[in-house]
């Protein structure tokens, strides 16, 4: 077995681009696959994937509104989330694999060695990593709570050169875009302002809705290990396809390290 050469990156697909009315976006599922089959010829591509809570509300409708019933739906929608994954890999004849992690995992040398040698053997075998955050038995103190910040600690550990976050905007905006008419994307950025990291869901912010601050949150942890973050669209594919394909930046936001 030889080891791989290629780059390595890491894609993080959020629940806004990967459920749609309680289910599984099919069409936009079908069309990240399409995009990671092709990736593969060039990257060595590891993906984050949300979406377990709504899958499992598909099949299941328990109380999402309380912790336990979250978690009762993403076990039943974690086994969905996979087997619609296996189905669409299997059309470019790839295989995948589910890896399930909690923050621990990343505090204990041992384990985050065992995790590294299992995702580097994934991908030597040409073997799409899936990874999901365990929240069935985590406790609080034990998780990420969002796979922003998930995704991130996977690239730093998998020492990936860029992660990759589809979210539901175009990118990064200097106010929140679906509150503010005149917010403007910013093309790249070398350092989160602190204020910008602090934000909470607080009614009266332009930061406050939707998982901001914890993209920015992921990508200061990126940046201050020298490492790049991407931030585009994941309903249309066409800005990460241009800067991945092509390395032509036209829209999505770059956060990268001043030395970089
Ligand atoms: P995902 O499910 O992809 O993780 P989130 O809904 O958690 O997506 O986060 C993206 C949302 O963050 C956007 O839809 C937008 O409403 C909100 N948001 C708030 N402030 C900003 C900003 N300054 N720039 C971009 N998006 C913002």
């Amino acid at each position: 077995m030889t080891e791989s050469k290629l780059q390595r990156i890491v894609i993080k697909v959020g629940t806004a681009v990967l459920t749609e009315n309680n289910n599984i976006a099919k069409e936009r599922m079908m069309n990240l696959v399409t995009l990671i089959a092709n990736l593969k010829k060039i990257y060595d591509v590891i993906l984050v994937t949300s979406g377990a809570v709504g899958a499992g509300y598909s099949a299941l409708k328990l109380d999402k509104s309380k912790q336990i019933g979250r978690k009762a739906l993403a076990a039943a929608g974690q086994p969905i989330l996979m087997s619609s994954y296996k189905q669409k890999f299997g059309i470019y004849d790839m295989d995948t694999a589910q890896i399930l992690l909690t923050e621990d995992d990343f505090d204990s040398r041992k384990r985050t060695i065992m995790f590294q040698e299992i995702i580097n053997t994934h991908l030597n075998y040409d073997i799409v990593p899936i990874i999901n955050e365990n929240d069935i038995t985590s406790t609080p103190e034990q998780s990420f709570g969002d796979n922003d910040q998930l995704s991130a600690h996977v690239a730093c550990a998998t020492d990936a050169d860029l992660l990759v976050i589809l979210s539901d905007i175009d990118g990064y905006y200097d106010k929140n875009p679906k509150e503010f008419k005149d917010a403007k994307i910013i093309k790249e950025i070398t350092e989160i302002p602190k204020e910008a990291l602090a934000q909470d869901s607080s009614a009266n912010n332009a930061f406050a809705t939707g998982g901001i601050v914890t993209k920015l949150k992921a990508a200061d942890f990126l940046m201050k290990r020298g490492k790049k973050m991407f931030l585009c669209n994941g309903f249309y594919l066409s800005a990460a396809e241009s800067y991945l394909f092509r390395g032509e930046h036209t829209l999505g936001t770059l956060f990268k390290p001043k030395d970089a």
